[in-house]
């Protein structure tokens, strides 16, 4: 026999999965109902009310993808993308790579756009490059977890929406943890996740998209054999799994029998939006950067160097230059293994250089910051690195007490 289940408990200080919410986790506790019980329905319809007011748009469409975040962007771009339809996709990290490359499986004829990983592009170099290419659609990443960084929109969008191309963001990042506005910016379709600043265990990818998108989802309608005998399309979407024109109208008032809804993980996701209701979205962005703050001043009081262009920080995710002479990866074995607190290398050609450290969701609280400042210090200097030794949770508290004015290094 196994021993019950019971990992330690951890300091999750990494850009996903966070620590979830207490209430989100008791909420994935209650009794299972059925998938097409009134009481059911109704939390489906509440959790897409909850939705539009997180993505803060009108769009009827906001609804979970059952799967990780990339399940969202799979079943996103599978639906607008047909046979050799162009697309740009514009990379500044390991994450447009992954938009690139579900969209090439998609049929696409890709275009590609790279930028230096640790800056953001210049929005008219992508503006540029959408009137060479004239794509069906362009996808983009918001907030690049690889590299902390986060990429203007605004201008981006209203160029597409005047254009007639339809603008695919990736917010997985930053939903729930800083500023999207999914109507304001233009962006037809937008893709997050659970695990990061929504505070919910990994799962599910919420979605967004407006009536642009729809149509073409409706265009190439194609419901099972197994309900609809009658039932063809030559344009039909390729992934029965990811097939929207199923999945939008089993999240309509026809209850269209497509998967089995993941019961918990909808109860965690209405409770998980339902605290950020609560909280209030600008309160919510507000703590986020708050929280950022103290870390920034502690790591800075440290000695250490944060990486990246600083005028396209995302609020939610720190890097810092590992120091020379240090082993990234033995400091954050320490970490983990004497204090039970988890930050993150990174990939492709930034691994071995910077540490990444998330602030996002429940996990964004002053215990964690002043928990993680301790533990990296402590470790670095076990590994032999130097710092200033007693600074940093000194500067954090600062921060929280009020005495601190500005960010250095905004
Ligand atoms: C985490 C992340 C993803 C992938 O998320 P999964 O839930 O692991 O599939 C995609 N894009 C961005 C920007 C991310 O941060």
């Amino acid at each position: 026999m196994l021993r019950e289940l019971n990992p330690s408990i951890r300091t999750l200080m990494t850009p996903g999965p966070v620590e979830a919410e207490p209430r989100v986790l008791r909420a994935m506790a209650i009794p299972i109902i059925g998938q097409f019980d009134p009481e059911f329905l109704a939390i489906m319809d509440e959790t897409m009310e909850l939705l539009r007011m997180t993505f803060q748009t009108k769009n009827h469409w906001a609804y979970p993808i059952d799967g990780t975040s990339r399940s969202g962007i799979e079943a996103v771009l599978n639906a607008v993308i047909e046979s050799d339809d162009k697309v740009i996709v514009p990379i500044f990290g390991r994450f447009g790579h992954l938009l690139a490359e579900i969209a090439t499986r998609s049929g696409a004829d890709v275009t590609t756009m790279e930028c230096e990983w640790g800056t953001a592009f210049d929005q008219e170099e992508i503006i540029a490059e959408i009137k060479r290419v004239k794509p069906k659609v362009v996808a983009l990443v918001h907030g690049e977890t690889s590299t902390g960084i986060m990429q203007p929109l605004d201008k981006i969008g209203k160029f597409c929406r005047e254009n007639d191309v339809l603008f695919v963001v990736d917010a997985v990042a930053t939903l729930g943890g800083t500023e999207f506005k999914t109507d304001e910016w233009f962006v037809d379709a937008v893709i997050s996740g659970t695990q990061k600043c929504l505070g919910v265990p990994t799962g599910m990818s919420p979605i967004t998209y407006n009536d642009r998108i729809e149509k073409i989802i409706l265009e190439r309608r194609k419901i099972e054999q197994g309900l609809d005998r009658t039932s063809e399309n030559p344009r039909r979407i390729q992934s029965n799994y990811f097939d929207l024109s199923q999945i939008q109208e089993y999240w309509s008032p026809k209850r269209l029998n497509h998967h089995t809804e993941a019961t918990s993980m909808l109860y965690a996701l209405r409770e998980g939006l339902r605290i950020i209701q609560e909280e209030g979205l600008q309160e919510r962005f507000e703590r986020h950067e708050f929280h950022e703050k103290a870390l920034v001043a502690g790591l800075e009081a440290m000695g250490l160097t944060l990486f990246g262009d600083a005028r396209y920080k995302m609020p939610v995710v720190t890097c810092i230059n590992i120091p020379e002479g240090v082993n990234g990866d033995e400091v954050r074995f320490t970490m983990a293994k004497e204090f039970g607190v988890e930050i993150a290398s990174t990939f492709g050609s930034l691994a071995g250089k910077i540490w990444r450290i998330g602030s996002m969701g429940f996990s964004c609280r002053k215990e964690n910051v002043l928990h993680v400042l301790a533990a990296l210090e402590a470790s670095i200097r076990r590994h032999g690195g130097k710092v200033n030794a007693g600074e940093a949770l000194q500067a954090a508290l600062d921060v929280y007490e009020g005495k601190t004015a500005a960010l250095a290094s905004k």
